[in-house]
């Protein structure tokens, strides 16, 4: 057994970004500026998107999205409970109505024929979540938005970098957010971006410095002008140049660090795919996953032990892990606003109780992804019925 603990997912931030941060900091400018531009105009090229917008934060990408396509007050929107609360969030925010449907029990991604059954006259967009970073079945989700003039605004937190049917995700619906939280596959500490066409992304622009027109962040430069008009009530997102440092870094290295996970994936289901207590996750074939979760869901009958029991046996053997998600129906907000049952979304539910992730990341050992497997065999072995 391991005897230091392994934490489910630390950062993995190297001499490089450090000495591009460093150069920043040492710079005359350490906010939006000239680093940001270069990260978004890198990263568009890199998915090969139209258009790219750098934030502090994915949440803020998803919020301002629902904003520049006019989603508001008496809307409804479609979406998945098996999320991270941000999603279902900002719904609230704009004071539209969150429509939740449930997942479907391979991939745990949003059911198309459930989303098809929830489109009202209110419906104005489809939120999809690509769980751990598996893409939805965007194709069947992209010809019920067509068919119902509905916009899709993808949640793609855990989907840096994946492709559907050959498409990266980024280039698919009409306007996509990713994550740079500290666990992510990218990361900038705290950081998001927004991609889309360039006209939906400039509304955005804007709206994510305060509402201020023209270039803003030229203003401060022998060039720049100190006028500025407020377009409309806009809000502070923008990203500083000090996180687009990590980010340009971490993106040179991001091909790099999703070989690891993938080499780190195979290792996990080799070991545990034979285990009739353990059930290894979804890869369909149309799509390239992402591989920032690996979450196993445990065949609870086949054992004595519930999952709450099984982490904390992990954590006995020193190896951290998590659970994604709580079911967004589950929460007092939602549930008493909504008067949501936990059976409401039965599959999200029933795998809610068996999900434990696994660490995943591109900093593990061949060591570290041994001790992990090893732990999990001696918890099953130790608990079998
Ligand atoms: C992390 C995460 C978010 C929020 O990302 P932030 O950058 O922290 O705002 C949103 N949705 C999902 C599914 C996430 O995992």
């Amino acid at each position: 057994m391991r005897t230091t603990f392994l934490p489910f997912s630390p950062p993995y931030i190297s001499r490089e970004e450090i000495d591009e941060v460093v150069d920043t900091l040492s710079s005359d400018w350490i906010t939006t500026g000239p680093k940001t531009k270069r990260f978004e105009t890198e990263f568009a090229t890199f998915l090969g998107a139209e258009s790219a917008l750098a934030l502090n934060s994915c949440t803020a990408g998803l919020h301002l999205a629902l904003v520049v396509l006019g989603i508001g007050s008496g809307d409804e929107v479609i979406t998945t409970p098996m999320t991270f609360c941000s999603t279902v969030n900002v719904i609230e925010h704009v004071g539209a109505e969150p429509v939740l449907v449930d997942v479907e029990p391979d991939t745990l991604n949003i059911s198309p024929s459930l989303i098809e059954k929830a489109v009202t006259p209110k419906t104005r967009a489809i939120m999809p979540v690509h769980y751990t970073g598996h893409p939805c079945k965007m194709d069947v989700i992209i010809k019920i938005a067509r068919e119902h003039r509905l916009f899709v605004i993808e949640d793609a937190a855990h989907a840096l970098p994946a492709q559907y049917e050959g498409k990266a995700v980024g280039t698919i619906g009409d306007l996509t957010a990713f994550s740079f939280y500290a666990t992510k596959n990218l990361t900038t500490a705290e950081g998001g971006m927004l991609t889309g066409k360039r006209e939906l992304i400039e509304k955005a622009r804007a709206l994510s410095l305060h509402g201020m027109n023209r270039d803003a962040w030229k203003r401060y430069d022998k060039g720049g002008s100190w006028y500025y008009e407020i377009d409309a009530p806009g809000f502070k997102y923008n990203m500083t140049d000090i996180q687009a440092s990590l980010g340009l870094q971490q993106l040179k290295k991001l091909d790099r660090f999703q070989e690891r996970r993938h080499e780190i994936v195979k290792r996990y289901n080799e070991a545990f795919s034979g285990c009739p207590c353990l059930e290894t996750p979804a890869n369909l074939p149309s799509v390239k996953h992402a591989w920032h979760l690996y979450t196993l869901r445990l065949n609870l009958k086949t054992l004595k032990i519930n999952r709450d029991q099984f982490i904390e046996e992990m954590k006995e053997r020193n190896i951290g892990t998590s659970v994604h998600f709580i079911p967004i129906h589950l929460h007092p907000y939602y549930c008493i606003k909504y008067c949501y049952r936990p059976e409401d979304f039965p599959v999200a539910y029933s795998n809610f109780l068996r999900l434990i992730s696994l660490p995943l990341y591109p900093r593990m050992s061949d060591q570290d992804v041994d001790d992990v497997i090893e732990a999990v065999l001696s918890v099953v072995k130790s608990y079998r019925r």
